[in-house]
C-alpha cells in the first residue's frame, strides 16, 4: 500500500508492491514535468537536451492505447511541442495554463490583455535587466520568465530590486503575481491555477478514467500536483531526501527517472 509508512522512500526499495498496485488497473496516466526530470537542466533552456533513450521510452508507451502520457511543464506550448515531437503524447504547457484539447486561456478571464501585458513587463525587464550579466527575459505570453541561473551571486539583489520595480503596479492593481522555480522568477496572471489544478482538468477530459497514477517531477510547482493525486504514485526528484516534499517516492536524479520509466514501459506493456 502507498501508505504514510512509505513517505518519500526510494521507489527503487518497493517496485513489488508497486507492481502489484499497477496491476489493479487496466489503465495507467503518466505524468511529467519536463525540466530537471526527464532532461537533466543545463545552464540555460535552450541548452537543455533530452536523452534519446528518454524519448524513446516515450514514444513506446505512446503506442500503448491503454496508456495517456502528458508533460506538465512551465516551458511554452510552442517550445515543448519541439522539443518532445511524439505522436499522441499530451501537454500542460506554462504550468499548466495551455493544455492539449483546452481552449487557449479557458481560466483566464480577459487573455488578450494579458498577452499584452506580459509583453509590455517583458520587454521592460529587458531593458532594465541589461545591467545584471546572465539575465534573461522569456515571454510565453500568456506568463514570463526571468531566468538567472548563470547571473553571479553579487547581482542576484539587484536582480530582484529592478523585477520588483518593474512589476510592483501590475501586483498592486492585482493583474500579475509573482512565483519562484529553480533560478528563476515567473510572472503570472493572478488566477487560481496550478499544475494540480491542470492534471485534475486533463484527468477528468482527457486522461485515462479509473487508472492508476503516476507523476514525476523536481519543482516546487510539481508539489501542487502531488497532492492532488496523492494517494498515487507520485515521484519526486531530489538529490536531498531530507527535501520537503508531498510526494510518496523519490528518486536522486534524471537517469534514475529513466531507469524507472524503462521499467515501467515494461509492467504496463503486461497490463491488458
Ligand atoms: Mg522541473
Amino acid at each position: 500500500m502507498l501508505t504514510d509508512k512509505h513517505r518519500c522512500e526510494n521507489i527503487f526499495n518497493d517496485l513489488d508492491e508497486i507492481e502489484q498496485q499497477l496491476s489493479k488497473r487496466k489503465y495507467a496516466n503518466l505524468f511529467l514535468d519536463f525540466d530537471g526530470t526527464i532532461a537533466p537542466i543545463a545552464p540555460s533552456p535552450d541548452k537543455v537536451k533530452i536523452p534519446a533513450e528518454t524519448l524513446g521510452i516515450l514514444e513506446k508507451m505512446c503506442e500503448y492505447k491503454h496508456v495517456f502520457v502528458a508533460i506538465i511543464t512551465g516551458r511554452s506550448f510552442s517550445d515543448i511541442k519541439k522539443i518532445i515531437p511524439i505522436k499522441g503524447i499530451s501537454f500542460a504547457a506554462n504550468h499548466g495554463l495551455e493544455i492539449s484539447g483546452m481552449k487557449r486561456g479557458e481560466f483566464i478571464p480577459n487573455v488578450s490583455q494579458l498577452v499584452r501585458t506580459v509583453k509590455k513587463i517583458s520587454d521592460d525587464l529587458n531593458k532594465v535587466l541589461l545591467t545584471v550579466p546572465g539575465a534573461w527575459v522569456e515571454n510565453k505570453s500568456l506568463t514570463a520568465s526571468v531566468h538567472y541561473r548563470t547571473v553571479p551571486s553579487s547581482h542576484i539583489a539587484e536582480l530582484n530590486r529592478l523585477v520588483g520595480e518593474i512589476t510592483v503596479r501590475y501586483i498592486e492593481a492585482g493583474t500579475i503575481k509573482l512565483t519562484r522555480g529553480k533560478k528563476v522568477i515567473e510572472i503570472w496572471p493572478n488566477i487560481a491555477w496550478h499544475k494540480g489544478k491542470a492534471v485534475r482538468w486533463m484527468q477528468k477530459n482527457i486522461a485515462k478514467k479509473r487508472a492508476s497514477n503516476v507523476y514525476i517531477g523536481d519543482d516546487e510547482t510539481d508539489e501542487d500536483a502531488f497532492k492532488v493525486l496523492n494517494p498515487a504514485l507520485t515521484v519526486k526528484v531530489a538529490q536531498d531526501v531530507k527535501v520537503k516534499t508531498e510526494a510518496v517516492y523519490y528518486v536522486n536524479n534524471t537517469t534514475e527517472v529513466r531507469f524507472f520509466l524503462q521499467w515501467l514501459l515494461e509492467k504496463l506493456a503486461v497490463l491488458k
